[in-house]
């Protein structure tokens, strides 16, 4: 079994509730366990500006399943969810990004692993270190000495959890 963190966004109609979707639907997956799911966060978009704000959180699993499996029962979530996928960056109802897959990295055209903009992004930070401050890169450099660098992006924890 490796740990794995899975980012989720939605920022398109029940934003909570497709967010909670997709986790009921992560639930039903054999060979995953779900360990921990961080609180929820508000956040600006990011690359398109002229859409509606996103709700962030992340969550942490232990798995059985490879890197290249996982993607695939994430996009079939995705895809289950009816995210419509016009635009890079554009609205969608829910994404799924494999954020860090153990201390494994993946460089393929399809997958990359750290997730590329792991450490540029407030919303993805935050919550995984929530989820555990001590977090490294493969590489062992240490997660938290990126949050001085995204300081300026905002990023705001709502009352609301997933369950
Ligand atoms: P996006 O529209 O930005 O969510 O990008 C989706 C695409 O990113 C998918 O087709 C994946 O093949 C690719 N991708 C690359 N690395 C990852 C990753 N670590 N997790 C999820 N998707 C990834």
């Amino acid at each position: 079994m490796v740990t794995v963190y899975i980012g989720l966004g939605s920022n398109m109609g029940n934003r909570r509730a497709n967010l909670q979707a997709a986790v009921n639907m992560l639930r039903e997956l054999p060979d995953l366990q779900i360990t921990a799911i961080a609180p929820l966060y508000e956040t600006e978009p990011w690359g398109l500006k002229e859409q509606e704000p996103f709700l962030n959180t992340v969550i942490q699993v232990e798995t059985a399943y490879s890197p290249r499996e996982l993607l695939s029962f994430l996009q079939e979530i995705e895809n289950k969810l009816g995210r419509v996928r016009k635009e890079k960056w554009g609205p969608r109802t829910v994404d799924l990004d494999i954020l860090l897959y153990g201390h494994e990295v993946v460089d393929a055209p399809d997958l990359q692993i750290p997730h590329p903009y792991l450490l540029q992004r407030a919303f993805v930070l935050v919550p995984l270190l929530d989820l555990d401050d001590d977090l490294t890169m493969p590489d062992g450099r240490f997660l938290r000495d990126f949050l001085p660098a995204v300081a300026d992006q905002k990023v705001n924890r709502i009352s609301e959890y997933l369950v």
